[in-house]
């Protein structure tokens, strides 16, 4: 893209820094509301730099601004199965949920191409009237005010590269350059960090169908916790889109380097897994990619706004992984909207200063993604730890060997086998009830 950037003062209303579902959809909103938007994208498309293959949950939400969008929106299939699988080296567990109540419009979720999706839909804040500037990075920020007081512009890498506007959204991503420049965000520790490595394999789609048991346009995701990242705390996940399969794998930082593993060769492991193996057979390898994942919730969230600057989507942390889920697409488009709604009172009342801008923590309640943030603040903390990440996927699928296991030896109660299996791993009681307690305190109440 070669569109000239202006230095002339406050020539955007709003500038958006990262053209992901939290940009785009906060232009989005803002331009269809009559605001001058500037989205500046340092890839050379929006997507161009996105991990692709992905499944996008509460489709609803985009409904609810774009109406009917899967009947344009590169989508891939639609989410009507879910599986969540506990697994030791040699066996696994599986819960598996499928409901065609997910297969009605507007749909609980889609496998959607990053690359493709993206780009649609930046390109759905541009026909709203945003300018779209791609392959332009921004470096840094432009303030007012003897003490760096108000935000009002960005610094782009380019010659003709300052731009000023009332108010800049920070959608740059996990671990936010601008929310630390803009001494909003702390640096993060490695704990907080996880590393999502992901290939896309290709697939012929008749093939693909028959192996997941889908029919029409259906789509299935499953989730992996236990051995698959051998004693890594992490986990793995395997998503269907049309003709090819999203398989990989998100580790702790921390737990990577404390056990000095590859991330590369835990995905390999993974997909030699006998349970997965016989799914990835014949797939024809078409891309690798590696991305970080803001994992640990309330915990790592920056101040969300400032004067003349918000936060919003990974760059604020709304990223919701917690084992059972990994959301970070629909917080971003929903943070994205909030920041957008929050910006336009803020435009049509001519104040860009914090006072104004904390509507965005209302909007941000009004649209549950607070909420959900603080009800399940201790989540990602607990299934990140040492029991729930290896012992006790590992438990699960030991006493299902032991349940339906027929040796001639006699069938022990399922109580007994409980018991023992705790025994021989060395499971006290009490740490089992604290773990439940924790278990239900983290998503049950
Ligand atoms: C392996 C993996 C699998 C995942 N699977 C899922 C899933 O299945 N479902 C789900 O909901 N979520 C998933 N997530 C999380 C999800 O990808 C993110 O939560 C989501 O992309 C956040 O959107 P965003 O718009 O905030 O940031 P991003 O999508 O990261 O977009 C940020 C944009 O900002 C641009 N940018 C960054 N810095 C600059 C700069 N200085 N100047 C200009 N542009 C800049 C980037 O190029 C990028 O386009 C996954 C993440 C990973 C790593």
């Amino acid at each position: 893209m070669t569109t000239a950037l202006t230095t002339r003062k406050k020539d955007y209303d709003a500038i958006v820094v990262g053209a992901g579902p939290a940009g785009a959809g906060a232009a989005l909103l803002m331009a269809r509301a009559g605001m001058r938007v500037l989205l500046l994208e340092r890839g050379e498309y929006p997507g161009a730099k996105n991990v692709s293959g992905a499944a996008f949950y509460g489709s609803s939400i985009l409904h609810e601004v774009i109406p009917n969008f899967w009947e344009e929106a590169p989508v891939e299939r639609i989410l009507t199965k879910r599986t969540l699988a506990f697994m030791s080296p040699e066996s696994s567990l599986s819960v598996d949920f499928q409901t065609k109540s997910f297969a009605a419009p507007p749909y609980n979720g889609f496998t959607i191409m990053r690359p493709r999706f993206d780009r649609w839909f930046a390109g759905k804040a541009v026909e709203a009237g945003a300018t779209l500037v791609s392959s332009t990075v921004v470096d840094d920020l432009l303030y007012d005010g003897a003490n760096r007081d108000r935000v009002v512009g960005v610094k782009t890498r380019r010659d003709d590269g300052d731009v000023t506007a009332d108010l800049v959204i920070a959608c740059d991503g996990v671990n936010s350059f601008l929310a630390k420049k803009a001494g909003m965000q702390k640096t993060f520790t490695s704990h907080e960090i996880s590393l999502g490595v992901k290939e896309v394999i290709g697939l012929d789609q008749t093939v693909l169908e028959d192996r997941f048991r889908l029919t029409g346009d259906e789509g299935a995701v499953a989730e992996y916790v236990g051995d698959i990242t051998a004693e890594v705390h992490g986990g793995g996940f395997l998503y269907t889109n049309k003709d090819s399969l999203a398989i990989g794998v998100i580790c702790q930082l921390s737990s990577l380097a404390e056990h000095k593993q590859r991330p590369y060769e835990l995905l390999e492991r993974f997909k030699a897994h006998p349970s997965v193996a016989p799914l990835v057979r014949g797939g024809k390898p078409r891309e690798y990619s590696a991305h970080l994942v803001p994992e640990a919730g309330l915990h790592m969230m920056p101040k969300l706004f400032r004067d003349g600057m918000m936060v919003a989507g990974d760059a604020a942390a709304f990223c919701f992984a917690t084992g059972l889920y990994i959301e970070g697409i629909n917080y971003a488009m929903q943070s994205g909207f909030a920041a957008a709604e929050a910006a336009i009172l803020a435009h049509q009342a001519k104040d860009f200063s914090s006072a104004s801008l904390a509507r965005y923590e209302d909007r941000l309640d009004a649209r549950h993604v607070l909420p959900d943030f603080k009800n399940f603040k201790s989540a990602p903390g607990y299934v990140n730890s040492e029991r729930m990440a290896n012992l006790y996927p590992a438990l699960i699928t030991r006493g299902a060997e032991q349940l339906f296991r027929v040796d001639g030896h006699g069938k022990k109660k399922i109580m007994a086998i409980a018991r023992q299996t705790l025994k021989d791993n060395d499971v006290s009681t009490l740490n089992l009830i604290k773990d439940l307690y924790a278990g239900g305190k983290a998503f049950g109440w």
